[in-house]
């Protein structure tokens, strides 16, 4: 069976790290931007969270934001990232590396947590620097649109979050390539692999002699350099895996 085969692995292994995309937080509500019913098939995030769109429009970004933003700060952990946090727990999981931003790693207990693509929970103000919680606000976009800065009173306030033209976090990466390097099983869970740098990572971790476990809902271009892969569900796989590994 596969997933004994995926508990083996990481019981034998040394340093088993995760790689996590838009898929383990689906089961929490939050829309992936590919595959079935994905947010791409609705609007196109490339126009809508790329950072010369944002400067020349931030309300096109806040009223999709409204929406999408006021989902993902309602969502809770679900059972595929309290198994991660179950397994760094118990010492069978080194960290985990995401590209998710909506912060359910930490909220389920996870200590050791790569965000690449930053916390969509935090905005900045891109004028005086000042930042709040996304709640607040979230919590004032139905009176002000766009919002404005309560500190310097303008209006480009942006999520923390790495827009497309943007650079990805330069310590992130680095440490997200050396935990790869130094693993020997690399877990990727829920991403479709085809976003660069991240895609890289499990490939840096593979040329280090790692083996990877593949647990995503649908095919990757990776499947056929893993040791183990799994098509399933995430909330549902990793609490097998982790139960089998005693976490
Ligand atoms: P993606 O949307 O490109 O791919 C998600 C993958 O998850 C798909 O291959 C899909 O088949 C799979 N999947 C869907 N439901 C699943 C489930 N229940 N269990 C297991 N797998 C499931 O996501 P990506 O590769 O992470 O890249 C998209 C980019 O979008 C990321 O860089 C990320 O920053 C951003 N994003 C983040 C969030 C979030 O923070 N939750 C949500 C959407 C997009
Ligand atoms: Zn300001």
């Amino acid at each position: 069976m596969t997933v004994e085969h995926a508990a083996e692995l990481i019981s034998r292994s040394r340093r088993t790290v995760a790689l996590t995309g838009a898929g383990i937080s689906a089961e929490s509500g939050i829309p992936t931007f590919r595959g079935e019913g994905g947010l791409w098939t609705k609007y196109d995030p490339v126009k809508v969270a790329s950072i010369e769109t944002f400067l020349a429009n931030p309300t096109a970004y806040w009223e999709v934001a409204k929406e999408r933003g006021s989902v993902a700060l309602a969502a809770k952990p679900n059972p595929g990232h309290q198994a991660l946090a179950a397994m760094e727990q118990a010492g069978r999981l080194e960290a985990v590396v995401t590209q998710n931003t909506d912060g359910l790693h930490q909220a389920a207990g996870s200590r050791r947590v790569i965000e690449l693509h930053g916390s969509g929970r935090t905005v900045e103000c891109l004028d005086c620097g000042r930042r709040e919680p996304r709640a607040d606000v979230q919590a004032r976009l139905d009176r002000e649109m766009p919002p404005r800065c309560g500190n310097c009173g303008r209006t480009r306030l942006k999520p923390t979050v790495v827009f497309f033209g943007e650079s990805m976090p330069v310590e992130a990466v680095q440490e997200a390539f050396r935990l790869a390097n130094e693993s020997d099983v690399i877990l990727v869970v829920g991403s479709s692999l085809v976003v660069y740098p991240a895609a890289e990572i499990p490939l840096e971790a593979v040329r280090g002699g790692a083996a990877m476990i593949v647990v995503n809902a649908e095919p990757t271009p990776f499947d056929r350099l893993a040791a183990v892969v799994i098509h399933g569900r995430a909330g549902k796989i990793l609490p097998e895996i982790a139960a089998l590994t005693g976490a």
